[in-house]
């Protein structure tokens, strides 16, 4: 989805501009001040959001919000619509011993395949140390700079 505040998390009208979500957001640009009905508003760049959800939790004045596409997912699904899903490592660790069978039911109402999400992380992490190693001893001129967006990443680079 592009554009501003139309993916899945978007400010709703309680935003007071505080900047607070830009402070705590990871993402540089994410965020974008504007003016709505003559006052500061902070809306999301969608394009650049990675839906982290943090600003969520950050924001005081609930003015952020998300879109819950469940309803619609399983309608879709039961419509025959070929779905696959990436399941975040987070899902593993919530629901526990319950996460083989939820995925068992969503193969049973048809899910064409589900992915582990944690892979993305591991190649991610892999391919920006072999980068690294690859690029340490180029002319300064010449290394191309990184900047990541997650900070778990970081950390585990
Ligand atoms: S979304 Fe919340 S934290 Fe961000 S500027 Fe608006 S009120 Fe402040
Ligand atoms: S959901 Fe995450 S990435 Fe998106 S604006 Fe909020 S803190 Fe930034």
């Amino acid at each position: 989805m592009g554009g501003y505040n139309s993916g899945v998390i978007f400010t709703n009208d309680n935003c007071i501009g505080c900047n607070r979500c830009i402070s705590n957001c990871s993402l540089m640009g994410a965020n974008v001040s504007i003016i709505k009905n003559g006052k500061a508003h902070m809306e999301i760049d969608s394009r650049k959001c990675n839906d982290c959800g943090r600003c969520i939790n950050i924001c005081v004045h609930h003015a952020r919000d998300f879109r819950d596409d469940t309803d619609a997912f399983f309608a879709d699904l039961k419509k025959g619509q070929k779905i696959s899903l990436i399941l975040d490592p987070t899902f593993y660790a919530i629901y526990g011993k319950k996460a083989p069978c939820i995925v068992g039911c969503l193969r049973k109402l048809g899910v064409e395949k589900i992915y582990d999400g944690a892979y993305g992380r591991e190649l991610c992490a892999y391919l920006t140390v072999k980068y690294l190693k690859e690029a340490k001893n180029l002319p300064v001129d010449q290394r191309a700079f990184i900047s990541n967006a997650c900070p778990a990443m970081i950390a585990v680079v």
